[in-house]
């Protein structure tokens, strides 16, 4: 089948058409046909395609809303002639849509085949996500009226990895009755990319998903690590929102609540600005003053012995490494930790200051294969006498979604 994934922000498209089958999964013969971002939605939009055998084109036009983005993609990639992709000249090459849907609260447990009640169901999540539900919601349908209702759609949650997360660890706290009143609770995020490696993982280890008792961390610019017991969360770092947690490119992570009334006080802010202020001009940014890429901190302190790019990076291994030692206590003990997103794949010097002193834990990293292990690449970097064995494995939200999306859609045989 082709799927189209769909990853809707308010003023962003990012997409991917895979080949995938139920049949193809075992073996991993997935193939990826066209990929691309449209960034600045809203305004003079910025659209970068990458198909199977054509060289990379960057093109620049108004669009309005997501509804202008995918249908000018459509036309980019099938609909124009000599355009067309292998084994995709018209839309109905296109088998099925998964949209990447960020909150599913407590009602969605797992990915779903959008109908109606479902579509409600997103709708009342949005006052969890005011800013990504509503995007992408605003994603499903745009699908809907360029391919019809007939085609079917799959949303695939960033939160449902965590439900099977116990209460005491999604609960905070506060007074029950806020929970029961108004759902806060730790939700997690991040849940496709944890469960893509864990499941990829297994793989590699031949192992069952019951013996999967693993730490993986996503770092990347969003950042958030993931216990895995028997195969199910039981615990990650994002909470109520993604705020929570891990120091990230410009959000904080864990801070004092009671900060927030004092920073609004002190500074003279609303609670609205703080909360950006912690979302958008903390984390790496805020502590450097210089940049939210690590790759540039990394430069910066190494170049020029940058004493503030040293301390956002140190803070930022700092937090991960407490985040492992937890985990490990609330696991008691793993057989793996799995480092990925664009940090956690690429840089070896941000996996050696998080695994240094780990050795007691059982963690000791092999250098060299360490070293080694960047750009894209996939393998166990500890040493052969490590109790834990960490990992480095690439993630693919992507997949796991075109993946999910097809054993949705094979699942009702009405509708294929
Ligand atoms: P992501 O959000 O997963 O795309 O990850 C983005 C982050 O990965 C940015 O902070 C990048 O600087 C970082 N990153 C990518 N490649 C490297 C690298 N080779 N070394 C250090 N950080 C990297």
């Amino acid at each position: 089948m082709n799927v189209l994934v769909l990853n809707c922000g308010s003023s962003s498209l990012k997409f991917q058409l895979v080949e995938t089958d139920v049949d193809l999964m075992a073996s991993d013969a997935d193939t990826c046909k066209a990929r691309g971002v449209v960034e600045r939605i809203g305004s003079q939009a910025l659209i970068t395609l990458n198909a199977e055998g054509q060289p990379q084109r960057k093109l620049a036009t108004a669009l309005r809303d997501q509804g202008a983005a995918l249908d000018f993609i459509l036309r980019n990639l099938v609909l124009q002639p000599g355009a067309a992709l292998p084994g995709i000249s018209a839309l109905s090459d296109i088998h099925a849509i998964g949209h990447r849907v960020v909150h599913g609260g407590e009602k969605f447990k797992k990915s779903v085949l959008i109908d109606s009640e479902v579509l409600r169901g997103i709708e009342e999540c949005i006052e969890l996500a005011p800013l990504h539900n509503p995007a992408n919601l605003g994603g499903i349908r745009a699908a809907r009226s360029l391919f019809g209702e007939g085609l079917p759609q799959v949303a695939v949650f960033d939160t449902s990895f965590h439900s099977s997360m116990p209460e005491e660890a999604y609960l905070y706290s506060i007074p029950y009755p806020l929970y029961r009143r108004h759902k806060i609770r730790r939700y997690g995020f991040h849940g496709t990319s944890h469960r893509y490696v864990a499941h990829r993982y297994r793989q590699l280890e031949g192992k069952e998903r019951e013996a999967t008792n693993i730490i993986t961390v996503h770092l990347g610019n969003g950042c958030s690590a993931c216990a895995i017991k028997a195969g199910n969360s039981v615990d990650t770092s994002m909470g109520f929102t993604p705020l929570e947690g891990l120091v990230m490119g410009t959000r904080s992570g864990d801070v004092d609540p009671s900060i927030l009334e004092f920073l609004a006080h002190k500074e003279g802010m609303s609670l609205a600005e703080v909360d950006l202020l912690l979302n958008k001009q903390s984390g790496l940014l805020g502590l450097s003053g210089l940049t939210n890429d690590m790759r540039e901190l990394l430069d910066e302190e190494r170049e020029h012995g940058d004493r503030r790019a040293r301390l956002a990076i140190d803070v930022f291994c700092y937090r991960v490494k407490k985040y492992v030692g937890a985990y490990l206590a609330a696991l008691g003990g793993a057989d793996a930790l799995v480092f990925t997103g664009g940090i956690g794949e690429n840089s070896a010097e941000i996996r050696r200051r998080i695994c240094n002193e780990l050795e007691w834990f059982g963690i000791a990293l092999e250098p060299e294969a360490n070293v080694a292990m960047t750009g894209g690449k996939e393998g166990v970097v500890s040493t052969a006498i490590s109790r834990v064995k960490v990992y480095v494995i690439p993630t693919n939200e992507e997949l796991l979604i075109a993946r999910d999306t097809v054993r949705c859609v094979k699942a009702v045989p009405r509708r294929w």
